[in-house]
C-alpha cells in the first residue's frame, strides 16, 4: 500500500529525513517510535505531503511520485496523493465553529462532493462507530479532548481513505482520556484499515503493530515484528530509547 525509497528531506541546514526506505502492506498497521526530533512527524507529513521531500520516491496505492530538489510537484499530483490519505493530528484541529456531526460532514461535501444528505448518513454513522453517537450536535470546545480526538478519526475516516496516518493522537490528553482513543485505534486497526501511527505509546505498539519503526536521527535504526524489536534486539540506541520511555 505504501512503499517508500530513500526518502530525504532538509530545513534549510538541518537534514532531517537521511534516506529512509520502508513497505507497509494492505491491512497493516506501523507504529513509528524513536526519540524527540528524530523525524517521525517530518516523515509521517511527508507521506500525504504536508512537506515535500527532497529526494527519493513514494507509492501510495496506484500513485507513484519521484521527487528531485528541483523539480516541483504538480497541486494535481499532490491532492491525488492526500484523498487516498486520512491525517490525525495531535491537536485534534477541529474546526470550532462547527458541530461535530458538521466537521465530519465537511470533507465529505467541500471535497468529495456528496450530497449533504449522504454525508449526514455517513457521519451520524461513524459518530456511532467511536462511541459519540449522542454527541453529534456538540461544539469542539464542549467536549473533552478524548471525545475532540474520536471526532478527529470519524472525519478522517469519513473520506474513506486508503490509509489513516495518526500523528501523537494521544500526546495531547489527560492520562485518563487516552485509553478511550486507543481503543478506537485498535478496533479501527482489527477492522483492516492501513495506519502509519506516530507515538509514545509503547504498550499500544506492542498490542496493535504489525511493524514497528525505530526512527533515530533521521535514519531508521531497527524495523520489525512487535517482538523483533521489543524483544530481540540489541540495538544500543534502540536500548537506550526504551529504557527511557518504559
Ligand atoms: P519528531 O516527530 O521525531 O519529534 P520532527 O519530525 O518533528 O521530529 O522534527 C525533526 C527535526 O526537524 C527537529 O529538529 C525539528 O525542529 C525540525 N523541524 C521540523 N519541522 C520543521 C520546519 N517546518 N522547519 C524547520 N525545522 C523543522
Amino acid at each position: 500500500m505504501i512503499t517508500i525509497q530513500q526518502l530525504y528531506k532538509r530545513f534549510h541546514d538541518l537534514e532531517v529525513l537521511k534516506g529512509i526506505s520502508l513497505s507497509i502492506k494492505k491491512g497493516q498497521t506501523a507504529v513509528i517510535i524513536g526519540p524527540s526530533g528524530s523525524g517521525k512527524t517530518t516523515l509521517l507529513r511527508c507521506l500525504n505531503l504536508l512537506e515535500i521531500p527532497d529526494k527519493g520516491s513514494l507509492s501510495i496505492g496506484n500513485r507513484k511520485l519521484e521527487f528531485q530538489e528541483n523539480r516541483k510537484i504538480k497541486l494535481q499530483e499532490i491532492m491525488a496523493i492526500r484523498r487516498q490519505t486520512g491525517m490525525v493530528f495531535q491537536g485534534y484541529n477541529l474546526f470550532p465553529h462547527l458541530t461535530a456531526l458538521e466537521n465530519i460532514m465537511e470533507g465529505q461535501v467541500t471535497v468529495l462532493k456528496r450530497s449533504k444528505a449522504e454525508s449526514k448518513q455517513k457521519a451520524l454513522g461513524l459518530l456511532e462507530k467511536v462511541g459519540l453517537k449522542d454527541r453529534g450536535d456538540m461544539y469542539p470546545h464542549q467536549l473533552s479532548g478524548g471525545q475532540q480526538q474520536r471526532v478527529g478519526i470519524a472525519r478522517a475516516m469519513a473520506m474513506d481513505p486508503e490509509v489513516i496516518l495518526f500523528d501523537e493522537p494521544t500526546s495531547a490528553l489527560d492520562p485518563e482520556l487516552v485509553g478511550e482513543v486507543l481503543k478506537v485505534m485498535k478496533d479501527l486497526a482489527n477492522e483492516g484499515m492501513t495506519m502509519v501511527v506516530v507515538t509514545h505509546e509503547m504498550q499500544f505498539a506492542r498490542d496493535v503493530a504489525d511493524q514497528v519503526i525505530f526512527m533515530d536521527q533521521g535514519i531508521v535504526v531497527e524495523q520489525g515484528t512487535p517482538n523483533e524489536v521489543f524483544g530481540q534486539s540489541s540495538n544500543p540506541r534502540l536500548l537506550q530509547f526504551l529504557n527511557k520511555v518504559n
